[in-house]
């Protein structure tokens, strides 16, 4: 972990706000990922933090990625467009899978020379995909249930069980090689149900197919939402993992290929953001701080991710509760109504929050003329 000294000595070095990815922790949080879970080749979701220094550091531990735009495609192609001796088509499905269902005609033009793994959930898509990149191989997406999750995705995407299997055999009928089942059961997820659940239906489904006279499906993408360590309260990937582990081998064949898509177990521990108190003022009797960091910036996972973070002082000293604000006009950019900190701080004085790598930095905005924080990558 990097320490609060090398936080400060950074922000000395490179003025604020900074938002520091600790490389260490990457490969760590990677290997922890591939011990407990020996079975699953991960997926890095790259939408959790798209910065091409990262996706690096994961490949060379060994990972693999989902991607969802044509942007982050070429963040990996870039990569690994130049690994040696395989065929471009067991690579490429090796290394990235497609993961967002719906894709407009142009991403599958571009991405048909690719040969690539998409995941689909509709019959238009079928539709699309044939038109368009017909030499794709087909993953199905599934709905599942998300309950207890910090972020729902069930709602936007996912076949429903009862009509699985149709799919499945509507894009063979139509040309189109189904590799697969996906699912996601919801950003951090803590109800560990969620996946013993999304395991059985799919067991389920390609059961189905198998009795419907499919039996080509090879590969189980069990998805993200593994849960970040935020707090205490969140029990380990360890226990997690026994349960993944337990219905993966009581379930599905050696043979069938296990792949995951972790976006934020990966990132969010290795990033952490450091700004500086611009501004101190007391509204209403409560003490306000301002800092230069804010909800469009670094702290962005506050609206989009549903995520609070603790703010942390370099300084002790007594403390109260006291309200965070960004730097912008907009009454909007709040970090936080009650943080905890000492009450002598002055201008200048600097705050930092950890565990802020996942979907944060990724949705910085310019808005009001404020850049996004500057990224410092430690990688010893
Ligand atoms: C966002 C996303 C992920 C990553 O989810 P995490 O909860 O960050 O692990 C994985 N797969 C898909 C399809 C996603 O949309």
């Amino acid at each position: 972990m990097i320490t609060t000294e090398e936080l400060q000595e950074l922000a000395v070095t490179h003025g604020t706000p900074l938002f520091v990815i600790d490389h260490d922790e990457l490969r760590t949080n990677y290997a922890t990922f591939k011990k407990h879970l020996p079975r699953v080749q991960a997926y890095y979701a790259v939408k959790a933090n798209p910065d091409p220094a990262i996706v690096k550091t994961l490949f060379d531990a060994g990972a693999s990625f989902d991607v969802a735009s044509m942007p982050e495609f070429m963040v990996v192609h870039e990569i690994i467009k130049d690994m040696p001796d395989k065929e471009r088509q067991d690579w490429i499905w090796d290394k990235i899978i497609y993961a967002n269902p719906i894709k407009a005609n142009e991403t599958l033009i571009e991405l048909d020379k690719y040969k690539p793994l998409v995941t689909f959930d509709n019959r238009e898509e079928i539709t699309k995909i044939k038109q368009y990149a017909p030499h794709s191989g087909l993953v199905l997406r599934l709905r599942v249930t998300n309950t207890g999750a910090m972020v729902e995705l069930s709602s936007k995407f996912g076949a429903g069980p009862g009509e699985a299997v149709d799919l499945i055999l509507e894009a063979v009928q139509a040309g189109l090689a189904v590799e697969g089942l996906s699912f996601h059961v919801g950003s951090q997820t803590t109800n560990f149900e969620n996946f013993v659940q999304a395991i059985n239906l799919s067991a389920h489904i390609f059961r189905e197919a198998r009795e419907r006279g499919y039996d080509k499906m090879n590969l189980l993408d069990i998805g993200g939402g593994f849960p970040a360590p935020y707090d205490d309260s969140v029990k380990p990937l360890s226990e997690l993992a026994r349960k993944i582990n337990a219905e993966l081998d009581r379930l599905f064949a050696p043979e069938i290929e296990i792949l995951a898509e972790p976006g934020r177990f990966m990132v969010a521990t290795a990033g952490t953001a450091v700004s500086k108190i611009i501004g101190k003022a007391v509204r209403d009797g409560k003490l306000c701080y301002y800092i230069d960091d804010g909800v469009y910036h670094t702290f962005s996972g506050i609206i989009f991710d549903h995520c609070q973070y603790q703010m942390e002082s370099f300084k002790k000293g007594p403390t109260q509760i006291c309200t965070v604000f960004g730097p912008t006009c907009d009454a909007l950019d709040v970090i936080s109504m009650a943080e905890d900190l000492p009450f002598n701080l002055q201008r200048g004085d600097l705050l930092y929050s950890r565990n802020i790598g996942a979907y944060s930095g990724a949705s910085s905005t310019y808005f009001n003329g404020f850049s996004p924080a500057t990224v410092i990558h430690v990688n010893r």
